[in-house]
């Protein structure tokens, strides 16, 4: 008997896992990645316990979700019964290219009392068409048997009955089987972050949700500056030369010249004026001196030196998101 496994990377999917295992189960993982969420301990565990690992971007599908989550959204800008109900269709599929005959998750009854109480887990199950092949080793005694129970492809007596947000069991189980890394129960998903979240809000309410877009929000200090441009500024080397690598035709690259200071990117809708702005955003993050001004390189489809003086603090913190 196969099963496939859902794994975040998580602790509660990593133990969903391991269940199995112990069972004699064999297992076939699947890890859904996109520029929200991976986690390299789906990788690293599978390594070690010896079990494939199947990693399948679901970016564009996450993307178009977000428009419109027929469930809502968390929280943040988490719209996680729709996310889930989303992965479980995708699981469904790659159950049957791998031959598996149902498929395992990490969920937990009540431990996020939106997307895990008993009617979320339902409409999920219901959604993804994976009625009664779908199982939750953790909190399966907590629900009637599922085929792979009835059946006895699984053994219900090894199965767990764990509810609530404690995360006592679980970090018990883990010391038991030795499973010393993993994140805590929300830093998997960026979605779940508030401050990303302002800035992707701020990404769809201007009409701007594309990969590239999104790819830029996970650095640097993030700059409204007006509808349609967006300026985004290195915070250290690492930031500088990773906006660097996301430099795209039509955007403008901006770098401190004369005085020590960050990289920025300027993208959208650009006339002059922003760029002159931009520049004395720089300014802001440079080691410009009092009354003095900086020199920054602006590189689009030419090259050229502009000098300003920075930008006063106000405006700043005015355009910051
Ligand atoms: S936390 Fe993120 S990855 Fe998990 S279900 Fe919610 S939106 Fe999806």
């Amino acid at each position: 008997m196969k099963a496939l496994v859902l794994l975040s990377g998580g602790l509660d999917s990593t133990l969903a896992m391991k269940l199995l295992l112990e069972q004699g189960i064999e297992v076939v993982a699947v890890h859904f990645v996109s520029p929200f969420f991976r986690s390299p301990w789906a990788v690293k565990t599978t390594q070690e316990w010896g079990v494939p690992l199947l990693e399948v971007d679901i970016t564009d599908d996450i993307l178009e979700l977000l428009k419109a989550p027929p469930h809502g959204f968390g929280s943040q800008m988490n719209p996680c019964i729709d996310c889930h109900a989303l992965m479980l269709r995708k699981a469904k599929e790659i159950m049957k290219e791998v031959g598996a005959s149902f498929v395992a998750t990490g969920e937990v009854l009540g431990e996020r009392p939106m997307s895990q109480n008993r009617t979320a887990l339902r409409i999920v199950e219901r959604e993804s068409g994976l009625e009664g092949l779908l199982l939750r080793p953790l909190s399966a005694k907590l629900f009637p048997p599922t085929i792979p129970e009835k059946e006895g492809w699984v053994d219900r007596e090894k199965l767990l009955d764990i509810q609530g947000r404690s995360r006592k069991r679980q970090v018990e189980l883990a010391e038991k089987w030795g499973i010393e890394h993993y994140p805590s129960p929300a830093g998997g998903c960026l979605l779940t972050d508030p401050q990303f979240s302002k800035r992707l809000r701020d990404l769809m309410e201007n009409g701007e949700l594309t990969k590239e877009n999104v790819a830029l929000l996970k650095l640097g200090r993030h700059f409204r500056l007006r509808k349609g441009v967006k300026l985004v500024v290195g915070r250290n080397k690492e930031e500088n030369e990773r906006l660097r690598g996301l430099f795209r035709k039509g955007d403008f690259l901006l770098q401190a010249y004369s005085h020590k200071g960050p990289d920025a990117i300027l993208r959208g809708n650009v006339a002059e004026e922003g760029i002159i702005l931009a520049g004395r955003i720089v300014g802001r993050y440079s080691d410009l001196g009092e009354g003095e001004k900086l020199k920054v390189k602006v590189q689009g489809d030419t090259e050229r030196i502009i000098e300003i003086e920075r930008a006063e603090e106000e405006v700043v913190r005015k355009l910051m998101l």
